[in-house]
């Protein structure tokens, strides 16, 4: 059978229409970065969208969490615990600021950092925390920040896989001193490339302005060593549109997940990994746990199904912490939960466009049906 191949996701997009009658003004402008019209109303919108009282974009989600970082000015060699359970973005943003990760394991129940090991990770170079909201799996937060006001450290979350997720109707990027956002094609809202950095003192957007644009305040007046990671004006557009059809497209992944759950129920070795009950759900991802007593096991059904053309990812394997990059530096630490879950986890096709029928295949293939 010439079966059509199935990919983990799809990029959202307005239609072509849409997109080119909202790009034309800027024939006439002719701004097409630095901060333009368009980056200041997207920032508003996504302040209401997000509920956060303070917003600025960036070029992508990976640059929102490096100058986030840089923005509280950490001494160089502090220590920041965190989660080895997410994507490699995560730990590279912490070690490219000069700062040492220290991984704390995570809750097998729904990935998210076990704040009940963070206190004994603490040293007298502890900074902060970077917790990550994995798969829109809400953080801890009440615990995380009693910890954080004990020993006076920084929170910052990691909040790529959250886009849209409230908390008793407060928006996630509300938390703690900073969150991020991406905006990467692949996520449930994009902007093409981009990403957002939330936190509440105005004093902090000011800080991310400077940072992003080379720290010029002047035409002769450069005043901190900052990169350029300003959102261009395409992007921003992008994002214009697709907000206006994110809550349309949040509903058609709904709908696609309900088809997964009536049909994975009661495969032994294969369970959805729901996380927790604490916030909304954005739809976001849709990842299975696949374990022994599944033939084959993760591995064995990850290859099965892209035999039939359908690619799931291994999000996230291995745990950052064992990549090539650090040389076994941390081999011996003890995240017995993150590696677990790591080789369980299995994160299926999930798109709006995403038909019945797909899902239908899909899941006969998980059941052994092919
Ligand atoms: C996507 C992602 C990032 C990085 O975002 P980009 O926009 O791709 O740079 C960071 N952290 C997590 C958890 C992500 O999934």
């Amino acid at each position: 059978m010439n079966e059509e191949k199935i990919y983990v996701t799809r990029s959202s997009m307005p239609s072509y229409e849409e997109y080119i009658e909202a790009i034309k003004p800027l024939w006439d402008s002719h701004w097409l970065t630095n901060m333009g019209q368009y980056h200041h109303r997207l920032e508003e919108e996504l302040r209401d969208y997000l509920k956060v009282p303070e917003l600025s974009l960036m070029v992508n989600g990976h640059m929102a969490l490096e100058m986030a970082i840089q923005a509280f000015g950490f001494p160089r060699g502090s220590e920041v615990i965190t989660t080895p359970f997410t994507f490699i973005s995560t730990t590279h943003a912490i070690v490219r600021n000069g700062l040492q990760p220290v991984f704390c394991d995570v809750k097998i129940e729904d990935g998210t950092i076990d704040e009940n090991k963070i206190e004994d990770l603490i040293s007298e170079k502890t900074v902060a925390i970077i917790p990550v909201h994995v798969y829109g799996h809400v953080c801890n937060v009440n615990t995380i920040q009693k910890i954080a006001d004990k020993y006076n450290l920084k929170v910052i979350y990691d909040a790529a896989h959250a886009f849209g997720v409230d908390v008793d109707g407060k928006g996630i990027g509300s938390f703690g001193d900073a969150s991020i956002f991406s905006f990467h094609a692949t996520k449930v809202y994009n902007t093409i490339e981009g990403g957002a950095v939330t936190f509440k003192e105005h004093s902090i957007y000011e800080k991310l302005y400077n940072l992003k644009n080379f720290g010029i305040r002047g035409e002769e007046l450069v005043t901190e060593v900052g990169a350029n990671t300003k959102m261009n004006e395409f992007c921003a557009i992008m994002g214009l549109c697709n907000l206006r059809k994110i809550e349309s497209s949040m509903k058609s992944r709904e709908m696609v997940i309900d088809k997964y759950r009536g049909l994975l129920k009661e495969i032994d070795g294969i369970c959805i990994f729901d996380g927790n009950s604490t916030g909304t759900k954005n739809y976001s991802y849709f990842p299975i746990l696949v374990t022994d007593t599944y033939p084959g096991g993760r591995n064995g059904l990850y290859n099965r199904l892209k035999d039939h053309g359908i690619f799931s990812r291994k999000y996230f394997y291995p745990v950052t912490s064992d990549q090539a990059c650090f040389k076994n530096k941390y081999k011996n630490i003890d995240i017995s939960n993150a590696r677990k879950l790591s080789e369980q986890v299995l994160v299926l096709p999930l798109y709006e466009e995403l038909s019945g029928e797909q899902v239908e295949f899909i899941c006969s293939i998980i059941k052994g049906g092919r």
